[in-house]
């Protein structure tokens, strides 16, 4: 059995679940081997019947103590489907969460754990995968020798899946030990002001260290993603500075994405920079000299000067409101 753990908010499947079902797909042939996919939460059977769109069987646990993302009781749910089914591979997004209760479960199944995988295929009776290493600057081939596996996949790589013949649903009641529940989740602050997610968002407002400031960033970059509901990124020299969080880092050592609309301000377009948002759509970029390299990959670009033309285009938006 493949066991596909998903991931939700708002109610509704995130992108990178569906791209567990493509790699599950792919793998299921080579493994000649059923897909089943893991929904936990308090309320999640919305979430499990759009999920049941896409394979042939999910398993729904439910439990107020599923409320809130805490890897120890996610780990005993997922551990204790994957002995019942005998799962041969288990995939979970290398989100935040995934990278947090992958090994765990990894640990507790006694099994190898790929993390961060970028492709992975079956090869006789192994599991090969690709990863970056070495701060991305290597991509290493790595190969599970024993079964069960355990495999985070990077976000927005893989395509996402199309729905099939639909599946059915059943309820799995968990159970708790001593251990799981040490944990427990407190108040909440939304850091991005309750902007999309950027691996989920299809437009993408990205800022590069031409913005000059952190101030700058904020005061341009900001405003026309909020205008745009779009999610806020920025490339590593704006994070080294200091002015954004790592969160927002897009690229080599920071996050995959594919929005249908990426947006660069004042981004050079180093190849580091470009490997994160390579994927997109359509690319468009502001900078003020022709020759940078962002423009080679842009569908469409503006030579000039950030500062004078982002006020001009949030203006020109305005009116299309
Ligand atoms: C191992 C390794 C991993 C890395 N990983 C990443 C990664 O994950 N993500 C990443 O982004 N980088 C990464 N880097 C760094 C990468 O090589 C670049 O240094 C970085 O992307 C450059 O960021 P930038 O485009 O903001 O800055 P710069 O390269 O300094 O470019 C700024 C751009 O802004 C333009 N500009 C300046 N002023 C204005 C203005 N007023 N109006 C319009 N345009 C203006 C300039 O013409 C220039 O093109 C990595 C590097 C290494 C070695």
């Amino acid at each position: 059995m493949i066991v596909v753990v998903a991931e939700h908010a708002g109610g509704k499947l995130r992108k990178s679940t569906l791209e567990l079902v493509t790699v599950a797909r792919r793998l299921a042939s080579g493994l000649k081997s059923e897909i089943t996919g893991l929904v936990m939460g308090s309320d999640v059977s919305p979430v499990a019947d759009e999920l049941a769109r896409f394979v042939p069987k999910v398993v729904v646990a439910q439990d107020p103590e599923l409320a809130e993302m805490r890897a120890e009781p996610l780990t005993t749910v997922i551990t204790g489907l994957c002995k019942q089914v005998e799962a041969r591979a288990v995939l979970v997004a290398a989100s935040r969460s995934g990278l947090s209760y992958s090994p765990r479960v990894a640990l507790r199944l006694d099994a190898p754990l790929l993390e961060d995988v970028t492709s992975v295929e079956v090869e006789g009776d192994q599991l090969v995968a690709t990863r970056f290493s070495y701060l991305s600057r290597v991509t290493e081939t790595v190969r599970a020798l024993t079964w069960p596996v355990v495999m985070s996949v990077k976000p927005n790589l893989f395509p996402v899946a199309q729905a099939g013949t639909p599946g059915l649903a059943e309820q799995m009641r968990p159970s708790w030990g001593e251990s799981d529940l040490r944990v427990q989740v407190g108040e909440k602050q939304t850091g991005q002001g309750g902007r999309v997610a950027l691996e989920e968002a299809d437009v993408v407002v990205a800022g590069g260290r031409g913005l000059g400031s952190a101030e700058g960033f904020a005061a341009l970059v900001e405003p026309l993603a909020d205008q745009l509901s779009a999610g806020v990124a920025s490339t590593r020299a704006v994070v080294d500075a200091g002015w954004r969080t790592y969160a927002e880092q897009v690229g080599q050592t920071g996050k995959t994405v594919a929005p249908k609309l990426y947006l660069a301000l004042g981004v050079s377009g180093a190849v580091q920079h470009l490997s994160g948002m390579n994927r997109s759509t359509i690319v468009a970029a502001i900078n003020k000299d022709a020759d940078a390299p962002i423009f080679k990959v842009a569908d469409y670009g503006i030579v000039g000067d950030v500062h004078a033309v982002v006020p001009a285009l949030r203006a020109a938006l305005k009116e299309l409101e």
